[in-house]
């Protein structure tokens, strides 16, 4: 772990969507903790609900039809589900920044990357237009945009998919923010700009001691970037741990078929990829039973009665699965 200081603390969150066809338990009893520094990365498939935990984090879940219906968000020792609007929009942009997986939809096609840089570090920074100017040319420069003192006076269509992408990777840090989300930060971009800007973005954050929660579906993009992982499936996480743990010794049968699903160069004899049989589950009505047990080869009676404890293994890491229930 980078640093035993715990900065956030997400204990039993649901978030839940009331649709005509019933309820979604999007987030249903998820908890964890991020430390000072630390990058998390938050996997799992479409609708595994990653990215409705960190919306929920941030409080922006639109209401309706979705409803934080329980838990803690502890930033600091402070409930951010508790705050009032006008205290919690000083922490988003500023304390905690968000970025998303296609720029064009968080920066503004009519304003110039001066302008939209400029006024949220003077917003939340409390600098005159100068120093804000100053600041956000530096940001650019540490995020790697040549001339930076050109190019700030440009509009963002003026920058290719991973120079916008860089854009809002300094956008994201110029307000020094404790936490950043990255909510598939790469999935739009060609594999080389993929490499290049998470390594852009893990090498900014460590010299920074920003704290990262990096969602993406892939396991690949976690390896490399990410000291620990939680796994979501269904609304909750089933796996969580460090990732070098994770990686050696996989206990889910999901986790497993994911790992089993990447691409490894460093294999010697070449295997036909993995692929994790059947669909993800409708998450309307959900049974309170293992959501994953009609994919999965080693179900037994009891996973298609009750949801499986959580059982801890020595190293800290904790798996939701029946196979385990012994060691609990
Ligand atoms: Fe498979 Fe049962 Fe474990 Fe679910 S609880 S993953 S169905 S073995």
């Amino acid at each position: 772990m980078a640093d035993e200081e715990v900065i956030l603390q997400v204990k039993n969150l649901q978030t839940y969507f009331m649709v005509d066809e019933g309820i979604v338990k999007a987030v249903d009893g998820v908890s964890f903790d991020l430390h000072k520094g630390e990058t998390l990365g938050i996997v799992g498939e479409s609708g595994s609900g990653k990215s409705v935990t960190n919306l929920s984090i941030i409080n922006l879940i639109p209401n309706p039809p979705g409803k934080i219906v329980g838990g803690e968000v502890l930033f600091r020792g402070k409930d951010l589900l508790k705050m009032p609007q006008d205290e919690i929009r000083q922490i988003r942009g500023n304390k905690i920044s968000m970025i998303f997986q296609d720029p064009m939809t968080s920066l503004n096609p009519y304003l110039k990357v001066s302008t939209q840089m400029v006024e949220t570090i003077m917003l939340h920074q409390k600098l005159d237009k100068k120093a804000a100017k100053e600041k956000a040319i530096e940001m650019l420069m540490l995020a790697g945009i040549p001339a930076p003192e050109k190019r700030i006076d440009q509009y963002p269509h003026q920058f290719s998919g991973g120079m916008r992408q860089r854009v809002m990777i300094a956008m994201g840090l110029s307000c020094n923010p404790e936490i950043l989300i990255a909510d598939e930060p790469t999935s739009a971009l060609d594999v080389t700009i993929q490499a290049q800007i998470l390594e852009l973005m893990s090498d900014l954050t460590k010299r920074l001691g920003t704290a990262v929660i990096l969602i993406t579906h892939s396991l690949g993009v976690v390896a490399g970037t990410c000291d620990t992982i939680c796994v979501m499936y269904a609304g909750r996480i089933v796996e969580r741990g460090r990732t070098a743990d994770i990686f050696e010794n996989p206990r889910h049968p999901y986790t497993q078929g994911l790992i089993r699903s990447v691409p490894r160069i460093d294999k010697e004899n070449a295997y036909r990829l993995y692929s994790i049989q059947g669909q993800p589950p409708n998450v309307i009505d959900l049974p309170d039973c293992c959501p994953f047990y009609p994919r999965c080869d080693r179900a037994m009676d009891i996973c298609k009665k009750k949801y499986p404890v959580s059982v801890k293994a020595e190293n800290g890491s904790a798996v939701s699965c029946w196979l385990y229930a012994e060691e609990h």
